[in-house]
């Protein structure tokens, strides 16, 4: 046999971590590496947090796994701190990103259904968008190279350019849903909405009755400086998906809504054999516990804001190279001149530092957020030293 055991659809680099602590891990061969990608966003507590590893610890020798046929206290607890912290009223909690992009996605057409109006099906998604990978989200996600050879796709959504608010205005018809949108385009390259746009979409489904259902998998739960993004621009969603950062590495996502947008996701509309089971649930305990410590979240805004001045002065510096710092928070882009990709894979093979690319030739920065000073101070130490060295590819 020549396939991989491990199913090949990754391409997996030569970074083989077998340990982390804090903002660093360490490969097979004891090589350390600083992680400013995270998991892509999902350690927001960094590696090994004390707290989340002793309540996972706990959990699991206490009760780790029951089904959803029974009461759940550590759900219930875990589903009213999200009430009470956020604009939604219940929480269905997954496994992932895109089974939470799943769950919206049915929560807003049940929703339409339950009005009577089963003909609003089409949900008005935006071109270089990222909502998951199962057959669902990837209709959501308008791009060729997440959808060639797995059609037929499902039908029921159209799509518009990014910020481009009367484009997405024009699609609404009598077939219309709602919008799903990510309020910062994360795959997409650290596109952030820009105000009019996002508060265009949630006056448009006001005006229209329709359902904003926002995308929060990436730029959601502390990753900005806000617990979620849309707070950034004072709008509310109807409804919500949620993953990465929620679970800090355990496999966690959450689909939020309102009381009025849920009214169709009624007794058997919807299940998941693990989704919420007391593991997750402490899991998740754990990460809102340290979440909504006194001052995190304006040590988040706070460390954005040095990490981002640090690469803004560094631009002059390697203006063959680096174009401008996009993102807010602990969830910044930078635009290259050249190849994102090939000077992602220098600075990691090259000067032991962890980032992501994105599209449109973007390095995500993407660090855990509860780094310091220091952290920023070595990784823009080691971003310049690789930057002075790189040599960019002519026809990149
Ligand atoms: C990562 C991501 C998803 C998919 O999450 P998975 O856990 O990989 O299924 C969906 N939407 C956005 C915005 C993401 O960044």
């Amino acid at each position: 046999m020549s396939t991989p055991a491990l199913m090949p659809v990754y391409p997996r680099c030569g970074v083989r971590p077998v340990r982390g602590e804090g903002a660093y891990l360490f490969g097979e061969d004891g090589e350390r590496y600083l992680d400013f990608a995270s998991g892509i966003a999902v350690n927001a507590l960094g590696h090994g947090h004390p707290a989340l590893v002793k309540a996972i610890a706990d959990q699991a020798a206490t009760l780790m796994h029951v089904s959803n046929l029974y009461g759940s206290p550590q759900g219930e607890a875990l589903a009213q701190r999200l009430v009470d912290a956020t604009f939604a009223d219940t929480v269905f909690f997954t496994n992932s990103g895109a089974e939470a992009v799943e769950c919206a996605i049915k929560t807003a057409r049940r929703f339409h259904h339950a009005e009577g109006n089963p003909q609003r099906h089409d949900l008005i998604c935006f071109n270089n968008a990222f909502h998951g990978r199962t057959l669902g989200t990837i209709s959501a996600t308008n791009q060729a190279k997440m959808r060639d050879g797995f059609e037929p796709l499902l039908p029921g959504f159209k799509y518009a350019d990014f910020n481009d608010l009367d484009g997405a205005l024009a699609l609404i018809d009598d077939n219309t849903a709602g919008f799903l949108v990510e309020p910062i385009q994360g795959e997409g390259g650290l596109m952030t909405g820009t105000d009019e746009f996002l508060k265009g979409l949630r006056a448009a489904c006001d005006q229209h009755g329709l359902l904003l259902v926002l995308d929060e998998v990436q730029c959601g739960y502390g990753r900005t400086g806000k617990f979620f993004a849309h707070e950034l621009y004072g709008i509310v969603p109807d409804i919500m998906a949620v993953a990465k950062g929620i679970g800090g590495g355990f496999p966690l996502g959450a689909c939020l809504a309102t009381e009025h947008a849920a009214k169709g996701m009624v007794f058997g509309t919807h299940g998941s054999t693990y989704g919420g089971n007391p593991l997750a649930m402490a899991a998740g305990t754990a990460v809102l516990d340290v979440m909504q410590g006194e001052g995190f979240l304006d040590h988040v805004a706070a460390m954005g804001e040095r990490l981002r001045s640090s690469l803004e002065q560094m631009i002059p510096n390697h203006d063959h190279l680096f174009h401008e710092v996009r993102g807010r928070g602990l969830m910044l882009g930078l635009k290259l001149k050249s190849d994102s990709r090939r000077f992602v894979a220098h600075c990691r093979d090259n000067h032991g530092l962890l980032t992501v690319a994105a599209g449109d030739n973007v390095v995500r920065i993407l660090p855990p957020l509860v780094i310091d000073e220091s952290h920023i101070a070595e990784f823009t130490q080691k971003l310049s030293e690789a930057a002075r060295v790189y040599v960019p590819v002519a026809d990149d």
